[in-house]
């Protein structure tokens, strides 16, 4: 690679936005941060911003405007407010990749924009590909963008599948660490609460997706996001719990032969894949040392106790927007358990019970992912504030 590639990271601050500066930082020659933005991280932004010096900063929270900019007002930076800037300036002429680093379903619409401008997807949002994944796909195909995996176990399979375009997948293994809730039971998840979901035994990472990663939620919506990135049936796509995640995924081609994508957990190597991608560039992260790890372990997933998982699975056999009101209900279901506001088991309740009751659409468009989104919100919420059960607090 000999241009420097200018790179928008939507959702700087967050943890894997942050990793992904790591990464340009190492690299000045070949990276560039022309865009950051922020939900609302304003300092965090602001000291990003003195760092970097990208051409645009975009801050989501209007209320957060005018102290970023005046924090900035003796630099070059561009500052811009709210999600239609973030919109807007990503389709920016000089942005070859952008990195989408937002949590939940703000992402869909910046990377709409972006596909439709030409820009090849640093995907780490991984709703996006949830809850419209046949739109943002198709749309990909049509402008000729790629679709870069950041997530650790598609970057793992998008790697075993370098050099493999013209054979046969039977079916790809996606790993699990299990979540720190692994083998427990539900009279244990009934009384667990939010300090001990937050506790991730590999991965240090933002909080909704650790929750997400206690409940199994995060694999279920792995699960949809492999389909569309790798255009399997549900029937080709297995979940194994590998507690040690040093095996980040595995594709099993028509001869029975498997390759795995190995390493320790390092959320900097699948951002400088999807970066440099079909180059590897060399780093100095830690390598990985087997006589160290004499127990590589695999079990089952527990569907029965852990049951987004299956609830996942149902979601992506009926299709149309019913991964896009599973992906609502438990946006709106982790922020009550985080808040305190709901159990832990209760987050899969609401999102069964807007399963049943949202609205089904079996060929939306994208106006009504939007109010699929909007309504199943509502109801969740709603659900929430009925519910007589509080977290246990201690
Ligand atoms: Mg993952």
């Amino acid at each position: 690679m000999n241009i420097r590639k200018n790179i928008a990271i939507l959702g700087s601050t967050g943890s894997i936005g942050t990793q992904a500066l790591e990464v340009i930082g190492a690299n000045p020659g070949l990276f560039r941060a022309f865009m950051l933005t922020a939900q609302s991280s304003a300092d965090l932004l602001i000291s990003q911003a003195l760092q970097f010096d990208p051409a645009y900063v975009v801050i989501c929270d209007h209320t957060k405007y005018h102290y970023v900019k005046e924090a900035l007002a003796h630099t070059n930076v561009k500052v811009l407010a709210g999600i239609e800037a973030i919109t807007e300036t990503v389709t920016h002429t000089d942005i070859h990749t952008v990195l989408t680093a937002m949590v939940g379903f703000a992402g869909l619409e910046p990377t709409i924009a972006a596909v439709e401008a030409g820009k090849d997807i640093a995907l780490a949002n991984k709703e996006t590909l949830v809850v419209a994944g046949e739109l943002v796909t198709g749309l990909a195909k049509k402008h000729g963008v790629k679709i870069l995996p950041v997530d650790s176990e598609h970057s793992a399979i998008f790697q075993c599948l370098a050099g493999e375009e013209n054979n046969v997948v039977e079916k790809i293994i996606l790993t699990a660490s299990g979540g720190p809730f692994r083998g427990k039971d539900l009279d244990f998840l009934s009384r667990v609460v939010r300090e001990d979901a937050l506790k991730h035994p590999n991965w240090v990472m933002g909080a909704k997706i650790t929750i997400d990663s206690a409940t199994l939620m995060n694999k279920g919506l792995e699960v949809i996001e492999a389909k569309w990135l790798f255009g399997l049936t549900a029937e080709q796509i297995e979940v194994i719990v590998h507690p040690q995640s040093i095996i980040h995924s595995m594709v099993q081609f028509e001869d029975g032969s498997i390759k795995a994508q190995m390493g320790l957990p390092d959320m900097k190597l699948p951002i400088q894949y999807a970066f440099t991608y079909p180059h590897r560039l060399k780093n100095d992260f830690k390598r990985f040392d087997f006589t160290n790890y004499p127990n590589l372990t695999f079990e089952k997933p527990d569907t029965k106790t852990f049951r987004n998982l299956a609830i996942a699975f149902e979601a992506l056999n009926r299709g149309g927007n019913m991964p896009c009101i599973v992906n609502a209900a438990n946006e709106v279901a982790v922020k009550g358990f985080l808040n305190n506001n709901i159990s832990f088991l209760a987050m899969s309740d609401i999102v069964e019970t807007c399963m049943q009751k949202i609205t089904y659409k079996a060929q939306p468009l994208l106006d009504d992912y939007l109010n699929t989104d909007k309504e199943t919100r509502i109801f969740a919420q709603n659900l929430i504030e009925q519910m007589p059960l509080k977290a246990v607090q201690i």
